[in-house]
């Protein structure tokens, strides 16, 4: 969990390398469903340029449908999901038919100034998905991604009035939903302010069962 541009992606690629389990990226199969242009994707695509939540409903069944692959059986990160009390609500249910339990939830912390900064730089890869920016998470060949060879394209939403959208609705929809998580007792904090090298021990501390 956190606001746009905190850093959730990068640590969510992290702990799934860490614990080889797959990562589930709301925003991705969104961008996925919308570049596929299905009925959903299309959609969806006017409230992701608004900066807007997607409705609830066709979040909940792209992350269920996901959730019914085999490949999560041995665990999994949701990376911005869920975002709103219903989609909570919807994770609790799948989570009991799957007879999973949620381990962690991570909140990832970080100041506003750094956010803007950070996402005029931001670029993902076209094809995979991966984070990188232009000064920090510099990729081998310029406008390449290292993992799979993709273009590197900046997203449509990573422009300054859209981020304040976005932080916007995470203040009302989201941030509400990280209280149901304190009183349950699995929140965790980490800082969106590290150094890319310094993130993995870090995680491995806050994520081993004492940490
Ligand atoms: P992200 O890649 O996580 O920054 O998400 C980009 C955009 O996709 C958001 O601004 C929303 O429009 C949409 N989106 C991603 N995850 C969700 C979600 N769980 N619920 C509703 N909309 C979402």
């Amino acid at each position: 969990m956190g606001p746009p541009g905190a850093g959730k992606g990068v640590r969510g690629r992290i702990i799934g390398k860490m614990f080889d389990i797959p990562v589930i990226t709301a925003g991705d199969m969104l961008r996925d469903a919308t570049s596929k242009g299905t009925e959903d994707g299309l959609i969806a695509e006017g409230y992701m340029n608004r900066g807007d939540l997607v409705p609830d409903s066709i979040v909940i069944a792209i992350v269920e449908e996901r959730l019914s692959k085999p490949d999560v059986e041995k665990g999994f990160v949701l990376d911005g999901f869920p975002r709103s009390m219903n989609q909570a609500l919807a994770l609790e249910r799948i989570l009991k038919k799957l007879n999973a339990k949620l381990d962690c939830v991570l909140t990832v912390v970080a100041r506003p100034e750094t956010i803007v900064a950070r996402l005029s730089l931001r670029r993902i890869c076209s094809k995979c998905g991966a984070i990188y920016h232009l000064k920090d998470i510099v990729p081998k060949v310029k406008g390449i991604c290292d993992e799979c060879g993709g273009s590197l394209i900046q997203r449509e939403d990573d422009n300054e009035e859209i981020i304040r959208r976005r932080f916007e609705v995470y203040k009302k929809q989201t941030f509400p939903i990280i209280e149901r998580y304190s009183t349950a007792g699995n929140l965790k904090e980490i800082s969106g302010e590290l150094e890319i090298d310094e993130i993995p021990s870090i995680l491995e501390k806050l994520l081993s069962p004492r940490g």
